[in-house]
C-alpha cells in the first residue's frame, strides 16, 4: 500500500488529536471529584443517621428534665406549706412535731431530686454538645460537597471543550487524508487500544516501543518514501520522520 509522505504526516497528527480526544474521555470518566462525592455521600447520610438519633435523645432527656423539675418543686410547694402551717402557731405539740419530722423528710428527699436533676441537665448538656457536633460535621460536609461539585462542573466544561476542539480539528483533518489509509488506520486503532499509528524513531516503533530488527530495518531503508510501513510486532502503521 502505497500513501503520500503529506498523508502519513497528517496520519500522525491526527493519531495525536485521537489520542488526546481519548485521554479526555478517560479523565471525564475518572475525574477522582466524582469519587469524593460519592464519599461525601456516604458521610452525610450516615451523618443524617446520627443526627436522628441525637435529637431524639436531647428530646428524651429534655423531658425528664422537665419532669424532674416538676418533681422538685412539688416536693417545695409541700414543704412551704408545713413551714407556714409551723410558724402559723396553731398546731398542737404533736402536729408540730410530725411537721418538723415531715420537712426534714421532704428536705432530704428534695437534695436527692436535686441531685437527680442535675445529672439530668448535665445529660442535656451533653445531647445538646452531641447535635451540636453533628450539625456542624455536617456543614463542613455540605461545604465540601458545594466546592467539589464546582471543581467537577468546571472540570467537565473544560474537557468538553477539549473534545469539542479536537473533534473539530479531526474534521477538518481526515478529509485531506487517503480514504484508503484512514480505513487501515481505522481497523489498527480498534484493536491496537486506540493507537493506529506510530512514528519510527530510530530503529523503535514508537507504538509498541520495541526494536525493529536489523534485517527489518534495511529493507525500510530500501522502501519508497511513499510505501505504507507496518510495524512487525504490533501492526501498526509506522510512519518515517
Ligand atoms: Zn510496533
Amino acid at each position: 500500500m502505497k500513501a503520500s509522505v503529506s498523508d502519513q504526516n497528517n496520519l500522525i497528527e491526527l493519531q495525536r488529536i485521537d489520542s488526546a480526544i481519548m485521554q479526555a474521555t478517560h479523565k471525564l470518566k475518572t475525574l477522582p471529584e466524582r469519587e469524593q462525592l460519592t464519599a461525601i455521600h456516604t458521610r452525610l447520610a450516615a451523618s443524617a443517621e446520627l443526627l436522628t438519633a441525637a435529637e431524639a435523645e436531647l428530646t428524651d432527656v429534655t423531658i425528664d428534665l422537665r419532669r424532674s423539675e416538676v418533681d422538685v418543686e412539688s416536693v417545695a410547694d409541700r414543704m412551704t406549706k408545713d413551714e407556714a402551717r409551723l410558724s402559723g402557731g396553731s398546731a398542737s405539740p404533736k402536729e408540730l412535731e410530725q411537721l418538723q419530722h415531715e420537712i426534714a423528710t421532704l428536705a432530704k428527699r428534695k437534695a436527692e431530686l436535686e441531685d437527680g436533676e442535675l445529672e439530668i441537665m448535665m445529660k442535656v448538656d451533653a445531647a445538646k454538645e452531641k447535635v451540636a457536633t453533628i450539625k456542624s460535621d455536617e456543614e463542613g460536609l455540605k461545604k465540601l460537597e458545594l466546592e467539589l461539585n464546582i471543581r467537577l462542573e468546571n472540570a467537565v466544561t473544560e474537557l468538553d471543550r477539549e473534545v469539542a476542539l479536537k473533534k473539530s480539528e479531526r474534521t477538518l483533518l481526515v478529509p485531506k487524508i487517503d480514504t484508503a489509509l484512514i480505513d487501515v488506520y481505522e481497523k489498527v486503532r480498534a484493536n491496537g487500544g486506540g493507537i493506529g499509528a506510530a512514528l519510527l524513531i530510530g530503529n523503535t516503533c514508537d507504538g509498541c516501543r520495541l526494536a525493529i530488527n536489523a534485517v527489518e530495518m534495511e529493507r525500510i531503508k530500501s522502501l519508497d518514501s511513499e510505501e505504507v510501513l507496518r510495524c512487525e510486532e504490533c501492526r501498526r502503521i509506522l510512519v518515517r520522520i
